[in-house]
């Protein structure tokens, strides 16, 4: 159920809202729009009637959410979201890019990873300290250790850092290390993995799932939001199809259908959508044509070496050339890199 208040609602009308709301069963998350104060209600949706709310004072509208998920659903937040780091935001107008190699291997490779994507214009780091590899013979990453290395680096080059956390046991660990928590495609609808990320105050990235439909991925984000953790950014990573040339399909259209059902800004991974270094920057372009709030790229400073994805991973000249193609294409979508 969602109340949008009128714009001059004072606190005490709100209150009240929420008290009725409270005591017919729901739990309430309060969305402050420039406007309107929006407020999302989630329990017995079925058994209210919504002229009840319409009538009490300071509301100017209240109707039933339709879709499975609610809290991710735009009228819950219909401005959008942005997601505030400090000196970067998510969902605003700059289109905001995260770089790196697949895997944190050493020190002298994320430093040197750092520098190349910091001066291409990345505001972010990426790198995997916990790997979720398809083979338990393939490098699984070094841990935390490979967190230390990538904080350094990250603060040598003023640098944000995002990584992904594989289960909630790393959870605690992380936070002292990462700005924002990757949630990985497998991963997707690990539910204890999302609820726990839901008590996190830590921005969390979520990746759509291998097979996954947008439903489900706002489903799974869902459960981060309900838990209270509205800094929360999705992910479009490609899709398994029957397409074997590239590793997955990039699903450039998942971007403005969440767009248009979603308040939650979206960044695309053109690495892990195609598989291949020659279809990165291509798909890195189209993504940002299509509305992506900032992209994840995978490069690496020597990927004939890397010990993971290095066929998708990008050289840092490429890199460097694809962050001038993204400041035209961003003018001419009226945003800035
Ligand atoms: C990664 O970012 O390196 C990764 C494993 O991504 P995904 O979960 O999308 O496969
Ligand atoms: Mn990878």
């Amino acid at each position: 159920m969602i109340v949008v208040m009128e714009a001059g609602a004072t606190e005490e009308q709100i209150q009240s809202v929420i008290d009725r709301l409270v005591a017919l069963d729901f739990s309430v998350h309060r969305s402050t729009g420039v406007v309107h104060t929006v407020l999302g209600g989630v329990g017995p949706e079925a058994a209210v009637d919504p002229v009840d709310f319409k009538v009490l004072d300071g509301v100017k509208d209240c109707f039933p959410i339709m879709s499975p998920y609610k809290l991710a659903s735009r009228h819950f937040k219909p401005g959008g979201t942005v997601v505030d780091f400090g000196k970067v935001q998510i969902g605003g107008n700059a289109v905001v890019v995260m770089a790196g190699p697949c895997s944190v291997e050493s020190e002298a490779q994320i430093q040197a990873s750092a520098e190349a994507v910091v001066r291409a214009g990345a505001r972010f780091i990426r790198g995997g300290a916990f790997k979720p590899r398809s083979s338990p013979y393939s490098f699984q990453g070094l841990g935390e250790p490979g967190l230390k290395l990538l904080r350094k680096a990250a603060d040598a080059h003023q640098l944000l850092v995002v990584s992904e956390v594989m289960d909630q046991t790393q959870i605690s660990v992380m936070e002292d290390y990462v700005d924002l928590l990757q949630v990985g495609a497998r991963n997707m609808q690990n539910f204890n993995l999302l609820r726990e990320l839901g008590r996190s105050r830590r921005p969390v990235l979520l990746k759509r799932g291998i097979s996954a439909t947008i439903e489900e991925l706002l489903l799974s984000a869902e459960y981060i939001l309900s838990g209270g953790n509205y800094n929360l950014i999705l992910c479009e990573r490609g899709i398994r199809t029957f397409e074997s040339y590239t590793r997955n399909t990039m699903d450039i259209s998942a971007i403005p259908v969440v767009k248009k059902l979603s308040h939650l800004p979206i960044v695309a991974d053109p690495s892990h959508g195609t598989g291949r270094r020659d279809q990165v920057i291509p798909m890195a372009r189209a993504a940002v044509a299509a509305g992506a709030d900032g992209l994840i790229v995978e490069v690496h400073p020597d990927p004939d070496r890397a010990r993971s994805d290095g066929a998708q991973s990008l050289y840092p000249e490429q890199f460097a050339e694809l962050m001038r193609q993204l400041a035209l294409i961003a003018q001419a979508v009226a945003r800035t890199v």
